[in-house]
């Protein structure tokens, strides 16, 4: 891992109905910024709040020499969306997330710049003092293992969007057309090295959460479908091991009808409940056969780069042959296409 020279650090923040919290959220955000040898901008994006958060930063980005950027949505699109209309607008070299509610403290931008610096792509952060029971935290646990494995980088928190993110990632991001997507789990796919440092998590001081249960419900699809297409297949084996079953079943009453008489096996009850489930099985199979169709048009359809070159290195004046430049340029413009 190489260090990383970061001239330029990018602020994003997504705000939805933030009014209360933006002014000290502006004034902290700066004083930390202000700590980097770095130049910072500060972008906001106002998800189409219903209160005056956009007039807000409207008034904060007019002000002489600020370093605040607005970017204003028409309308409600959702945190992840409004996060990615702020990658739009960014130039940084290090691009670092945080949500505009103060829950996650700006003081800590200095250490993640500091992190990245390092060579890391991605760094992540781990919620200190987090105090959630156990049957909250066996889904976040069971979300890390699915991530792990699907992007082949570890981290053990997802849910805090205190995050720093290296420009080539957040073009990648920016590359991939989906419209619904985690914006935590799909960097990792695009990152090499990690790293995750321990911060703060404050409880939130204005207003409410603006996810209710069915947003909650809604994000944890986009989280699964963003990272895999598993679910889809899981149809075909349930109904390969149903329909296993209604075998096993079957073959079992018809061996026992054979010694016990037909008085025992219900004059044939049963059987009809072992042909169900062999053609239940059958059409979940079905079903399966489907979702691996629609799966694939699915990762067609939101057409990721087909992957990610992170750098092309060549020895300086080394003799390109006309070979060597024809792999290099088809790799390069199908990474473009896809
Ligand atoms: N947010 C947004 N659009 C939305 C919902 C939330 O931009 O539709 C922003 C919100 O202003 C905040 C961040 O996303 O800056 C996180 O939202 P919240 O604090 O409500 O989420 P929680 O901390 O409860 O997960
Ligand atoms: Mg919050």
């Amino acid at each position: 891992m190489r260090p990383y020279p970061i001239n330029s650090v990018s602020i994003v923040i997504p705000v939805y109905n933030e009014a209360q919290s933006l002014p000290e959220l502006l004034r902290r955000t700066e004083t930390a910024c202000a700590q980097l040898t770095q130049t910072v901008e500060i972008i906001l994006v106002d998800d189409g709040s219903r209160d005056n958060s956009a007039e807000l930063l409207q008034l904060a980005a007019e002000r002489v020499g600020s370093p605040v950027v607005a970017v204003i949505l028409n309308r409600n699109y959702g945190q992840h969306a409004a996060i990615m209309a702020g990658f739009e607008q960014c130039k940084g070299d290090l691009v670092i997330t945080l949500d505009a509610d103060l829950q996650n403290p700006p003081e800590e931008i200095p250490r993640l710049v500091a992190e990245a610096m390092k060579g890391y792509d991605v760094v992540g952060t781990v919620r200190g003092h987090r105090q959630d029971s156990a049957w909250r935290r066996l889904p976040s646990r069971l979300i890390n293992l699915a991530v792990q494995r699907s992007t082949g980088v570890a981290m053990s928190d997802y849910g805090c969007m205190l995050r720093a993110y290296r420009r080539t990632v957040v073009d990648a991001m920016l590359a991939c057309r989906e419209r619904s997507t985690f914006i935590p789990i799909l960097a990792n796919s695009f990152a090499r090295h990690t790293t995750e440092v321990v911060v703060e998590h404050a409880e939130r001081e204005h207003g409410e959460s603006k996810y209710s249960a069915m947003r909650l419900v809604s994000l944890m699809f986009d989280l699964v479908t963003c990272m895999t297409t598993t679910p889809l297949r899981l149809l075909s084996i349930v109904g390969f091991g149903m329909a296993l079953l209604g075998c096993l079943f079957a073959v079992t009453l018809i061996v026992l009808r054979l010694i016990f008489g037909a008085q025992w096996a219900g004059d044939g009850t049963f059987v009809l409940f072992a042909v169900l489930f062999v053609f239940t099985g059958g059409q979940f199979i079905g079903m399966g056969l489907l979702g691996e169709y629609l799966g694939r048009m699915y990762s067609d359809v939101r057409a990721r780069p087909r992957f990610f070159i992170e750098k092309v290195l060549r020895a300086p004046h080394a003799p390109v042959r006309a070979a060597d430049d024809s792999t290099n340029s088809s790799i390069t413009s199908s990474r473009t296409a896809s």
